[in-house]
């Protein structure tokens, strides 16, 4: 069996597509959506990721502004940032890239941010409001796991679901969101006994560990929905060549470095069902959720 390769990229895109028609509308009704972006420090994946998103919203008439910080910036520092976008009427959506250095409390800055403006979702009011699913802001990468699933006709009522790895960012929403999908879920951590074989029951899996091809064909059950979050780059050829099949070993060749994610694609793909590639799985469609978020708080503000 060959896994159907389930493109990210072609449902980011008709997302993003739909987007441009939602902001034309709004733009009509006077109001540009716009996205406040706070960076701290010189953390370059940070940087790219903040890139593709501020691209993104270039390309979807969502205005854009980033605020940048040095690495030495203070939580009081970083928490005035977040009020001067709270108290900005053009600014819809507030987006904090993490990580944030050491020095500066995360959770009080992401307990600042305004709740309406919280377009990525981890404000504890709106964790608490997507826990009873009456949610307003979804974390955005669960949330495109989500639409991935709609979109491609992947049901998962009644099925089993286990999610591998619970941080406040992707795993718990991931397990929250498949539950009241009425999937049943189990969610393993570092923590988990005899792992492989939890792993292997189940219909569905998300792995979201960020450790390069840890989930390997032994892992998952034939036929099973695989989706890999994970993204790590790798530079080392020797660990390249485990994890890579020959035509993206050719690319690492030329670049010196690949993007792999938590699934070891070369085994996964004979024994899974579907599974999405990295790059050009969930990491598109986590940027295209941002965008949808900010356009939705921006049509709250009417
Ligand atoms: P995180 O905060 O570091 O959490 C990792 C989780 O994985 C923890 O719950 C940890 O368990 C668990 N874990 C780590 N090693 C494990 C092991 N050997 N066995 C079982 N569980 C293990 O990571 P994250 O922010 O959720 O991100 C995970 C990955 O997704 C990273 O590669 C990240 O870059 C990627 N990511 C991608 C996107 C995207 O758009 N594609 C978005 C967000 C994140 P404990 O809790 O027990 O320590």
């Amino acid at each position: 069996m060959t896994a159907t390769l389930l493109d990210g990229t072609a449902t980011a895109r008709a997302i993003r597509d739909e987007i441009k028609l939602e902001v034309d509308v709004l733009v009509a009704k006077g109001v540009r959506p716009g996205l406040g972006v706070l960076l701290v420090g010189d953390n370059p994946a940070s940087a790219v990721y903040v890139r593709g998103k501020t691209r993104a919203c270039e390309e979807a008439g969502i205005h854009h502004e980033t605020v940048q910080l040095p690495s030495t910036a203070t939580t009081g520092d970083v928490l005035a940032s977040v009020a001067g976008f709270n108290e900005r009427a053009d600014i819809h959506g507030i987006l904090v890239q993490l990580p944030l250095p050491p020095q500066v409390d995360a959770e009080r800055v992401l307990g600042s941010v305004e709740p309406a403006k919280d377009v990525d979702g981890f404000h504890p009011e709106n964790v608490g409001r997507l826990v009873q699913k009456r949610p307003r802001f979804v974390p955005c990468t669960p949330a495109g796991i989500m639409e991935l699933f709609s979109r491609q006709g992947i049901a998962v009522s009644g099925r089993r679901a286990v999610v591998l790895g619970r941080s406040d960012i992707v795993g718990k929403p991931m397990a929250l969101l498949l539950l009241h999908a009425d999937a049943t879920v189990t969610i393993c951590h570092s923590r988990t006994r005899d792992l492989p074989a939890v792993v292997r029951e189940a219909d569905v899996l998300i792995a979201a560990i960020g450790r390069s091809g840890f989930v390997r064909a032994e892992h998952v059950k034939p036929g099973a929905v695989v989706v890999d979050v994970g993204i790590s780059r790798v530079e080392d050829p020797e660990e390249a060549r485990a994890l890579l099949d020959d035509a993206r070993m050719a690319d690492f060749s030329k670049k010196g470095y690949a993007l792999v994610g938590d699934v070891h694609a070369p085994s996964v793909r004979d024994v899974a069902g579907a599974l999405t590639p990295v790059p050009g799985g969930v990491g598109p469609l986590t940027i295209a959720m941002l965008l949808k978020n900010t356009v939705k708080a921006a049509r709250a503000s009417l």
